[in-house]
């Protein structure tokens, strides 16, 4: 019997995987992933992704391997190594699960129409959202631009049921070896990852793994827990969600058995709704990854300071909850959500510097980098996307370290320098009276630094730049 390759890319997962089963289903099964990062332009992994995707192989490979089917790896242009994987294992038809980015659709046509020249079929599937991006529709036929809305509309559409992983796999007859996934390179050439490796266990097993934990316990308590870094209050799935190691619909389907609105569990998969929002909010408007989705922003007086930028990449800010958390996301490639808002709203209203060169720099760092995500998150902090917090609202970052870390446990995990003040000066240790720092070893400007920028002072200068967007001036 002819095999069908299976073209993997974030789909790295045996369960609820549609082309797999339909490959399945017709004989044996040939799997294969790409690496052609060119081909991903603008948007190619960051170093931080590399390092998930060379860990989700090597475990992906060992399950088809285990399964019977093994996994070949291989590097670009996509279609050049599909075709010849075509002509080794004689297969005459390939399948894929779509992959939602607008600015990847081109590249799927592009080897589509190559194989087709070479009389080899194909056939694509949906796998990665739980609703088709774009298909969610308002009265007058357009797409949304408020997530409630939204929400309301898509919780009506049932979500289609998971599939199993297919009971039996057959490979093609003789076939292993091929590369290791160190072949591809994805690894760093200086080991930064400890931490990473301690937080995290990529792959379909350790993606189930945290589903099976979080449905077990946090699920019930996510509205009062998902806003304080501290507690294990929030799923962690983002990166196995993006890698494709589970699926949403799985997701879904393991947390909501009846109708989604009024189920104990809605606020947790309103959140999941999100990321379909998100990549609704792409395939509508594919130039918002750099453009603002409110064109007046393009008008924004942002300020360059390299320097600036440096700090706030490093946790140098001087401002205790930015400062953890940005090291939280340089040690282990990911970063609470409400943290990620309060370090967001300092870089661009606070320093006013260009949510692209946030955007980016979560890109890199970020295990869970999601184009669809990072784009909607960053505009949404910075007033100019969809269901934006408006400009004018700029979070404290003080007030808001002292609501949502009111014990300090986030700080002092991630700023030890500041483990020993008090709770009351830990926020602001700058305000703490000098016995107090010098009982907890903190120098001001030497083992701690100083605020970068007078908060109240940026506060004023950021409402200014925007009224003069608002001006139209
Ligand atoms: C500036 C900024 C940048 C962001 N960049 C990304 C990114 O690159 N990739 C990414 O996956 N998320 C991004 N987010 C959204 C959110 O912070 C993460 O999805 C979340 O912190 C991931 O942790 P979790 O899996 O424990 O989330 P949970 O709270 O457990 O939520 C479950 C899942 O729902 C989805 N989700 C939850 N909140 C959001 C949200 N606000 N927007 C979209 N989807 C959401 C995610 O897929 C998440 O894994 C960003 C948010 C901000 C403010």
């Amino acid at each position: 019997m002819m095999a069908t390759l299976v073209w993997l890319r974030r789909d790295l997962r045996l369960d609820d995987n549609p082309a797999l089963t339909v490959a399945a289903a017709h004989g044996p099964v040939a799997p294969i992933f790409v690496w052609a990062p060119d081909e991903e332009e603008p948007w190619a992994p960051g170093a931080a992704s590399r390092w998930w995707l060379h860990q989700s192989l090597s475990a992906l490979s060992a399950e088809l391997e285990a399964a019977d089917a093994p996994l070949r790896l291989a590097c670009g242009p996509s279609a050049e190594a599909l075709l010849a994987e075509c002509r080794r294992t004689g297969a005459r038809r390939v399948v894929w699960n779509r992959l939602p980015e607008p600015h990847l659709q081109g590249r799927d046509e592009a080897v589509a129409h190559a194989l087709a020249s070479a009389g080899i079929e194909t056939a694509a599937f949906d796998a990665c959202t739980l609703w088709r991006p774009g298909s969610i529709r308002n009265g007058s036929g357009n797409g949304f631009q408020v997530f409630t809305p939204f929400w309301r509309a898509a919780a009506a559409i049932p979500v289609v049921e998971p599939l199993p992983r297919p009971a039996r796999l057959r490979g093609v007859e003789g076939d292993g070896g091929g590369m290791p996934p160190a072949g591809l390179g994805l690894l760093p050439a200086v080991d930064w990852a400890a931490e990473m490796r301690r937080a995290w266990q990529p792959g379909e097993a350790g993606a189930l793994e945290a589903l099976d934990a979080f449905a077990a316990g946090p699920v019930a308590r996510y509205a009062a827990d998902r806003d304080f870094p501290a507690l294990p209050g929030v799923s962690r799935l983002a990166p196995h969600l993006h890698f494709g190691e589970v699926s949403a619909r799985r997701v879904w389907h393991a947390l909501c058995q009846g109708p989604p609105q009024g189920a104990p569990s809605e606020p947790f998969l309103r959140q999941l709704a999100w990321r379909e929002f998100a990549h609704d909010l792409l395939a509508h408007h594919p130039k918002t990854d750099t453009e603002p989705l409110r064109s007046e922003f393009a008008r924004f007086p942002w300020r360059s300071d390299p320097e600036a930028l440096r700090r706030w990449q490093c946790g140098r800010t001087g401002y205790p909850i930015v400062d953890a958390g940005m090291r939280e996301l340089w040690a282990t490639g990911w970063m609470h959500n409400r943290v990620r808002m309060i370090a967001a709203s300092f870089l661009v209203k606070d320093l006013l510097i260009p949510w692209q060169e946030g955007a980016r720099w979560f890109w890199d760092t970020l295990v869970d980098a999601d184009l669809a995500n990072n784009t909607m998150g960053w505009q949404w902090v910075a007033g100019c996307g969809a269901d934006a917090a408006p400009y004018f609202r700029v979070f404290n970052p003080v007030l808001q370290g002292a609501r949502f870390d009111p014990t300090g446990a986030y700080v002092r995990r991630w700023a030890p320098e500041l483990a020993g003040l008090p709770d009351r000066a830990l926020h602001a240790p700058w305000e703490a009276p000098a016995d107090v720092l010098r009982a907890a070893g903190v120098e001001l400007g030497r083992s701690v630094p100083r605020p970068m920028v007078d908060h109240s002072q940026a506060r004023q200068e950021a409402l200014a730049a925007y009224a003069q967007v608002a001006a139209g001036r």
